[in-house]
């Protein structure tokens, strides 16, 4: 029997939306844990990615942890997946990207009404946030892209099993949508 493919997946400034769209697979899932082996994944206790075939990657990039997580899942994947609207081009999250930063962080942690000791958090533990949020391929190479918010489960389905099954991934005219 063939090697099982190792698969990673992660979120990074997504919804988990994405993920859970994948689980939407439903039954499918014990077929596709015969074919795969789940590496690093909200899936998975796994804390780091180690080398693996393929990478799935939910959300984009908006603060200082995801620049590394994103890093480390180029540096062990060999083929990397910008999963959603917001890995491929940063999504609804990015619609701050027209506000200062500042301006962002006071309105959430001082003037929004109700709260007491207003103050913006800067525990060095909290990852620092971009002035921006960017798309996944404006930080690491990618390889494939599957559009929507989320991509259906027969998405997932489709891709997947044509990698597993050693094809180029194509996605039929319906399969293809952004929202
Ligand atoms: S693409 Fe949509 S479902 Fe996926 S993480 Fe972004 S907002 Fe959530």
């Amino acid at each position: 029997m063939a090697a099982k493919l190792k698969l990673a997946t992660t979120s990074l400034a997504g919804c988990f939306g994405c993920h859970m769209s994948f689980l939407d697979i439903d039954e499918r899932i014990m077929q596709l844990v015969e074919l795969v082996e789940f590496d690093r994944s909200p899936l998975t206790d796994i804390k780091n990615c180690s080398p693996c075939d393929i990478g799935l990657i939910e959300g984009g990039v908006c603060n200082a942890d995801n620049v590394h997580v994103l890093r480390e899942f180029r540096n062990n994947c060999r083929i990397l997946v910008a999963v959603g609207a917001c890995a491929i081009n940063g999504g609804l999250p990015a619609m701050r990207n027209s506000i200062p930063l500042e301006d962002c962080l006071r309105e959430s942690y001082v003037n929004c009404i109700g709260i007491e000791n207003p103050q913006i958090p800067n525990d060095p533990e909290l990852p620092l946030l971009l002035n921006q949020v960017h798309p996944i391929h404006e930080v690491v190479r990618i390889d494939y892209s599957l559009p929507g918010c989320p991509p259906s489960a027969d998405v997932f389905w489709k891709f997947l099993t044509d990698l597993i099954e050693g094809h180029e991934p194509s996605l039929d005219y319906d399969l293809v949508y952004y929202d």
